[in-house]
């Protein structure tokens, strides 16, 4: 069986996705530093999930230029949380990231797999989760940015493959909200408390980013107990 690329920030959706691939193709985890400050934290989350996969490895890269594009127009257009003083609240949500940063990761996991013969490239992407540290905020317009964005992504490769194996861009959480890719997280029994979601550098989870905010309102509507909330038993 050909392998699988998936792509993954050591999160619970590229976990989840990772897992709901079939068990005869091997797996390649691969993670990405576009110079995200989570990126280090990630990877060795991405490390210790790594094992919970009966056959997978770790490819690690780096785009270190991506990031030096965010403060120019092609900005996606969020904007940092300001407080009651009208100063930007450093602490707060996600400051803005590149726009259609997305596509850019999707482009490298394509190489990838045309690199290793994958017939395939999973994303834990899903239309009905924040994705703001993407720069997928235009995707969320009315309609169905979401799916028109991977279709067309589909045809360009399909385009550039030639006469060469087919390579998919797939997405198997697409239409699960957060709470529902939880449980299934625990039906998979991956280490919930080794992954890593937050958008900040660690080596604590901040608990106030976009992506640490909407990991614990996930987790009160599954009602379900976050191993990393302080409130969760300790892990041994
Ligand atoms: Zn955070």
């Amino acid at each position: 069986m050909p392998p699988i690329v998936v792509m993954t920030g050591g999160g619970i959706k590229g976990a989840v996705a990772a897992a709901r691939c079939p068990e005869d193709n091997e797996l390649l985890l691969v993670h990405i530093d576009y110079g995200q400050p989570s990126a280090p934290e990630e990877l060795k989350a991405l490390h210790v999930l790594n094992k919970t996969f009966p056959s997978s490895s770790v490819m690690a890269l780096t785009l270190p230029h991506v990031m030096q594009l965010q403060e120019g127009p092609g900005r996606s257009g969020e904007t940092p949380a300001v407080g009651a003083d009208g100063a930007v609240d450093k602490n707060g949500p996600s400051a803005p990231v590149l726009r259609g940063l997305l596509p850019v990761l999707m482009s490298v996991g394509v190489q990838c797999a045309w690199r290793v013969g994958a017939s395939a490239v999973v994303t834990g992407v899903s239309r009905l989760c924040e994705a703001t540290h993407l720069g997928m905020s235009g995707a969320d317009a009315p309609g169905n940015g979401w799916r028109e964005l991977v279709h067309s992504f589909n045809l360009m490769v399909d385009c550039l493959s030639g006469r060469g194996p087919r390579v998919r861009i797939e997405t198997p959480l697409m239409d699960l909200g957060l709470p529902q890719i939880i449980k299934l997280a625990r039906r998979f029994r991956i280490p919930l408390e080794r992954t890593w979601t937050c958008e900040r550098a660690g080596p604590r989870t901040c608990g106030r980013c976009s992506s640490c905010t909407a990991r614990a309102r996930a987790f009160v509507e599954a009602a379900l107990v976050d191993p990393l909330s302080k409130s969760a038993p300790a892990q041994v």
